[in-house]
């Protein structure tokens, strides 16, 4: 009986509709507390049989499961375009970035966790030192709706490639995709327990009984106020938790970069999957020098954008009404405190779709500027030089992603700048960059998604150390005497009395 099985057995239920049309497109089961603690029980076992695969034995599991989505890639373009309206060449932005980190995790897992011997140090030279990573048990991940395929791939498969077992709760906004990309997992892999990759569905309260069910780890990936929520819910169980939050990133576009190029990078980076993404471009600064032929480029870039579901429209619907809503409050706000539209503006807004806006000279205080907007919106203000724009770019509460466009400078701003990744003279790139760790630091969160770093994050670091010979003077036995004592007052002397390079 596979988990999804398990679960349309349970009464309470949810409709998931297509926010284009409003369609039912799937039912699903409301996991109750109960639900999900026998979850992580049943996920506990199968971690066992999956730690004992080892590196080399758990590899071709993984392997299979990246070649079957492959091979089955159409079914998931249309699965994820039926949930969430997106055109599906969203969805496989998506099914490719995640992919390859499965596939990434998969062949560097054992380079990154396999134990190794660490230098004892000199006054333990008589020691064998060895450092392992140590696979957590079963780790619970929490996703949001906006890249479904994405972040379960990812945050699973990262964790499952370091030893865990998962069991994923998916956004109650788009769980079918997320799902059916954690059954192929079983399609690939018949002989595995179906507790090695489970999931349960739900609202909030779904997510916050897996904080408390006892998982491992908890990996979160969603919003600022839902991850307090998450961090708080984990606290009484002392359950360690990875938060990957929302973001204000800002691109900041220098005297010397290609306008053009810039341009065409900040539209897609601020319409993509309809701004409704993590790290998409939300706040540019231009220096003043290329403001009018930045802007310019913009506005042509804006012009002709197709917003729709066909297969290559450049983005489809917001997910959910409250999103439009935001985005309403933001724009109308910034306009009455004194922006501009350059492109669009309170017209563009037409649910469940916005056409792209762009607006210039937002007063740095207005939530345009300070809070994650999550829409089809890009402010762009005008500073004097590059270090006025470092200083606003770094002045939200947000840490996430950042991009510069510099002929020369890039690599310095870059530098300069408060956020976890940062892309120059692109946007977004390091995001997709398996083996570059992915996170935020500030309201964006903490913990890292990927890369060595990311495989990390799903195991904790145990030190053995075997005592090889007797050295003297042994400090950990009894009696103590006074030649021993003498003998270490000399050693801590010559040894730390003087300045060590
Ligand atoms: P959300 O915080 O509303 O929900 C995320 C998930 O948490 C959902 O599965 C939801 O059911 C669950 N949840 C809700 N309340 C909970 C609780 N009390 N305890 C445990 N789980 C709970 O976020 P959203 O609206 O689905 O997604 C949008 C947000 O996600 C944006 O802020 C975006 O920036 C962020 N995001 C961040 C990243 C990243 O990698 N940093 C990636 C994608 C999205």
């Amino acid at each position: 009986m596979t988990a999804q099985a398990e679960h349309t057995e349970r009464a309470a239920t949810f409709d998931v509709r297509n926010p284009a049309t409003g369609a039912v497109v799937g039912t699903f089961p409301v996991d109750d507390d109960a639900a999900v603690r026998a979850q992580v029980e049943r996920a506990r076992e199968a971690q066992r049989w999956w730690s004992e695969l080892g590196f080399a034995g758990r590899r071709p599991y993984l392997q299979r499961w990246v070649r079957y989505l492959a091979l089955h890639c159409d079914e998931i373009y249309e699965l994820g375009h039926t949930e969430t309206a997106r055109p599906r060449a969203d969805v496989q932005f998506e099914l490719f970035a995640g992919l390859e980190d499965v596939r990434w995790a998969a062949v560097h897992a054992r380079k990154v966790l396999r134990e190794r011997r660490v230098a004892p140090g000199l006054a333990m030279a008589n020691f064998d030192a060895r450092l392992s990573y140590q696979p957590y048990g079963v780790v619970g991940v929490i996703t949001p709706w906006n890249a479904p395929v994405y972040l379960t791939l990812s945050g699973a498969g990262v964790a499952l490639a370091a030893g865990n077992a998962v069991v994923v709760k998916p956004s109650e906004l788009s769980p079918a995709s997320a799902i059916a990309v954690l059954e192929a997992f079983h399609t690939a892999n018949p002989d595995a327990p179906p507790a090695l990759v489970s999931w349960v569905t739900g609202f909030g309260e779904t997510g916050s009984a897996l904080c408390g069910s006892g998982v491992d780890k908890l990996a979160f990936t969603g919003s600022v106020p839902t991850g307090r929520r998450v961090m708080a819910a984990c606290a009484p169980t002392l359950t360690p938790v990875v938060l990957e939050l929302g973001g204000k990133d800002a691109t900041i576009v220098a005297a010397d970069a290609d306008l053009e190029a810039a341009a065409a990078a900040v539209m897609w980076g601020g319409l993509f999957n309809g701004g409704q993404a993590c790290v998409g471009v939300e706040r540019v600064y231009v220096v003043q020098e290329v403001r009018d032929a930045f802007l310019d480029a913009v506005k042509k870039q804006a012009t002709g954008v197709d917003v729709g579901t066909g297969p290559l429209s450049a983005y489809g619907p917001m997910t959910t009404e409250a999103q439009v809503e935001i985005v309403r409050r933001h724009v109308t706000d910034a306009l009455a405190a004194g922006a501009q539209a350059l492109v669009g503006g309170p017209e563009s807004i037409r649910p469940p779709y916005i056409d792209p806006i762009v607006l210039v000279d937002v007063p740095e205080d207005r939530p345009a500027v300070r809070e994650e907007t999550f829409g089809p919106v890009v402010v762009v203000n005008t500073v004097p030089d590059v270090d006025e724009a470092v200083r606003r770019a770094n002045s939200t509460e947000f840490g996430l992603g950042s991009s510069v466009f510099s002929a020369r400078g890039g690599p310095a701003i870059a530098r300069a700048l408060r956020a976890g990744g940062t892309t120059v003279n692109s946007v977004l790139t390091f995001v997709g960059m398996s083996s570059m760790p992915f996170g935020g630091v500030g309201s964006s969160g903490f913990g890292r998604f990927h890369g060595a770093d990311g495989l990390r994050e799903f195991a904790y670091a145990r030190s053995v150390v075997r005592k090889r010979f007797r050295m003297g003077p042994d400090m950990q036995v009894f009696p103590r005497t006074p030649e021993q004592f003498d003998t270490v007052r000399k050693t801590i002397r010559l040894r730390y009395g003087r300045t060590f390079k």
